[in-house]
C-alpha cells in the first residue's frame, strides 16, 4: 500500500478533502466499587439495587475517593506512556438531568490525573503515533429508561457514580480505519493492564467523536462537530463517514460549518444537531468542596509501575526477536492478552513456526466459526502443543493432523490417544511403503509408460493413489523419495 493511502479523502468536483478526527473515549474502570462510594458496579443487576446514599445524592452525603480507582487510572496512564500528575483536582460540572441526582457530575477538569501520552497504531502502511492529550477521572451518570413505561421515563441509578476514565486524543486520526485500530489498541492495552474490560456491548467503552474536514494539504484545522456517546466501532465509522460528507457538502456550497454537538442516529445512519456552540452549556465548573485535591507521591506511582505487565508493543517486539515472527504475525498474536498467553503456552515445548500457523490458521478459524474467545477454546494449549509435536516428529502428517484436530474440537482429548485409538499413525516404514508403491505401479502400467515418455504431471497421480490406499497414512516425504527412485529405474 502506498504511503499516502492513510488519508481518508473525500472528493467533490476538483477538490480533495481530508478528514481529521479526535476521540474522547469513556472507559469504565474495572473495579468492584464506585468512584466515591462502596456500591457494587456489577453489570446487569436489578435496577436501583446498587445505589448508596452518595450515588442517590441524599442530603448530607459525602463522597470518599476510592484508592483502587485512582491506581487504575495511573496504571492506564503508564500504559499510555503518559505523564502522571502528582496533583489533580475534582471539579463539579453542573447541569440538570433526570439521571443525575446530584445536579452535578464530579469530574477532573483543569487538572487531570494523567497528562500527555501516546498510542502506537500498526497500520498496513506502517506505524502511526496518536497523541494523547489527557486522561481524567469522572463519575458516570444514571440511566434514563424510555421503553418500559408508556407514560413515564424511569431512572436506574445503578450506573450512577461508577468510575470512568476519559481518554482524550489529539486530533491525529485521519480515517475511519485508524479509529478502528485506535479503539482496539486502547482496549488491548487496558485489558493487558486489567483496568477496563473494554466490553462495548455493556457500555464499558464508548466515545465522543470529533470530526472536521479541510482541503487536502491545508495546515489549519476546520471547524469540528462532536458526535456524542457512540458505543460501537462500526457506528463510529459510519458516523464519521456521514459527518465528513455532510461537512464537505457544506463547504462546497460555500456555507460555514457550525461548531456543534450532534447525535448519531444508528437506524437512519445520519448525524443530527443536538445543540450548537452558542447555547453550549455553561457548566460553572468549580472545585468540589467535599474533596481535597488528589495528591499522589512519586513513591506511590513507582509502586504501581512495578505492577505493569509486559504490554502489547513490548511483547510484539520480543515475539519478533525471540520467535522470529513476522511483524504481521506478532501483531495478531499480541493483540489480545489471552491469545498471547495461549501462544506462549503452546510454544513452550513445540515448534514455533507450526504453532504460529496452527493458531492463526485452524484455531482462529474454529473460534471464529463458533464465536468463541480463546479463553473458551475447545482445544487446550497443552493438547495443541502435543498435536504439533506429533506432526514435527513424523508420527502423523499435516493432513492427518487436521483430522485429529477436528476430533479434538468435539472433545479436548490427548491427540496421542486419538492417534492410537483411530490407528492414524503415519506409515514411515520403507518396507511397508514399498509394498504399497509396487502395487500401484503394477496396477497402472499404462500410466507408468506415459510418465516415462515425459508426462511428468502423472507423478501427482501416483502419489494420490498411494495416499488413498494407505488411508492418508503414508509418510508423504518417504513416498515421494521411494516413488521417484522406482519410476526412474
Ligand atoms: P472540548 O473539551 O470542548 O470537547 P477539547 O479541546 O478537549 O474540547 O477537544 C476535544 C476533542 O476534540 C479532542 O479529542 C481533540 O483532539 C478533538 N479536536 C479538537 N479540534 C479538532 C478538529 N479541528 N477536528 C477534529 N477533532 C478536533
Ligand atoms: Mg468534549
Amino acid at each position: 500500500m502506498s504511503k499516502n493511502n492513510h488519508e481518508f479523502l473525500i472528493t467533490r468536483k476538483n477538490n480533495h478533502y481530508e478528514v481529521v478526527i479526535g476521540l474522547e473515549v469513556h472507559a469504565q474502570i474495572k473495579s468492584n466499587s464506585k468512584l466515591f462510594s462502596s456500591s457494587s458496579t456489577k453489570f446487569g443487576a436489578e435496577p436501583n439495587t446498587q445505589v448508596s446514599l452518595v450515588d442517590a445524592a441524599f442530603p448530607g452525603m459525602l463522597p470518599v475517593i476510592n484508592e483502587f480507582c485512582v491506581k487504575q487510572a495511573i496504571k492506564t496512564g503508564i500504559g499510555l506512556k503518559a505523564k502522571i500528575n502528582n496533583k489533580s483536582v475534582f471539579d463539579r460540572k453542573n447541569y440538570f438531568y433526570a439521571d443525575l441526582p446530584q445536579g452535578y457530575q464530579i469530574s477532573q477538569y483543569k487538572h487531570p490525573i494523567v497528562g500527555e501520552g501516546k498510542v502506537i497504531l500498526d497500520m498496513p502502511y506502517g506505524q502511526k503515533e496518536i497523541g494523547i492529550e489527557r486522561l481524567h477521572l469522572e463519575q458516570d451518570a444514571g440511566k434514563s429508561i424510555h421503553d418500559i413505561d408508556p407514560e413515564n421515563t424511569l431512572v436506574d441509578l445503578n450506573r450512577s457514580g461508577v468510575a470512568l476514565m476519559e481518554i482524550v486524543s489529539k486530533p491525529d486520526l485521519s480515517s475511519p480505519e485508524e479509529v478502528n485500530i485506535y479503539i482496539k489498541k486502547l482496549r488491548s492495552i487496558m485489558r493487558y493492564l486489567g483496568t477496563c474490560d473494554g466490553n462495548m456491548q455493556e457500555g464499558s467503552l464508548r466515545a465522543d467523536v470529533n470530526v472536521s474536514v479541510k482541503k487536502k494539504g491545508e495546515e489549519k484545522l476546520g471547524t469540528r462537530c462532536e458526535i456524542k456517546n457512540v458505543n460501537s466501532i462500526k457506528f463510529m465509522q459510519m458516523a464519521i463517514i456521514y459527518e465528513a460528507n455532510r461537512q464537505v457538502d457544506l463547504l462546497e456550497e460555500e456555507k460555514t460549518i457550525d461548531q456543534e454537538t450532534r447525535l448519531f442516529d444508528t437506524k437512519k445512519n445520519e448525524t443530527r444537531s443536538m445543540r450548537s456552540k452558542e447555547d453550549a452549556h455553561d457548566y460553572r465548573y468549580f472545585p468540589d468542596p467535599d474533596l481535597l485535591p488528589l495528591e499522589v507521591t512519586n513513591d506511590f506511582i513507582d509502586s504501581i509501575k512495578l505492577e505493569i505487565p509486559e504490554l502489547p508493543d513490548e511483547k510484539k517486539k520480543r515475539f519478533i526477536e525471540k520467535f522470529k515472527l513476522t511483524p504481521y504475525e506478532a501483531t495478531i498474536l499480541v493483540s489480545d492478552i489471552e491469545t498471547s498467553k495461549y501462544f506462549e503456552e503452546v510454544t513452550n515445548n513445540s515448534d514455533i513456526k507450526l504453532a504460529t500457523n496452527w493458531i492463526t490458521g485452524e484455531l482462529f478459524a474454529l473460534l471464529n466459526e463458533k464465536n468463541l474467545e480463546i479463553s473458551e477454546s475447545p482445544i487446550s494449549s497443552r493438547n495443541l502443543s502435543k498435536l504439533i509435536n506429533l506432526i514435527k516428529n513424523g508420527t502423523i502428517s499435516g493432513k492427518i493432523a487436521k483430522t485429529v484436530f477436528e476430533i479434538m474440537t468435539h472433545e479436548d482429548k490427548d491427540p496421542e490417544a486419538i492417534v492410537k485409538e483411530k490407528d492414524l499413525k503415519q506409515e514411515s516404514n520403507p518396507k511397508e511403503l514399498e509394498k504399497l508403491i509396487d502395487k500401484i505401479i503394477n496396477d497402472n502400467q499404462d500410466k507408468v509408460k506415459e510418465y516415462k515418455a515425459g508426462k511428468d504431471k502423472l507423478f501427482g497421480f501416483f502419489v494420490g493413489q498411494i495416499m488413498k490406499v494407505s488411508g492418508g497414512k503414508a509418510n508423504p516425504k518417504l513416498v515421494n523419495e521411494i516413488l521417484k527412485d522406482k519410476l526412474s529405474r
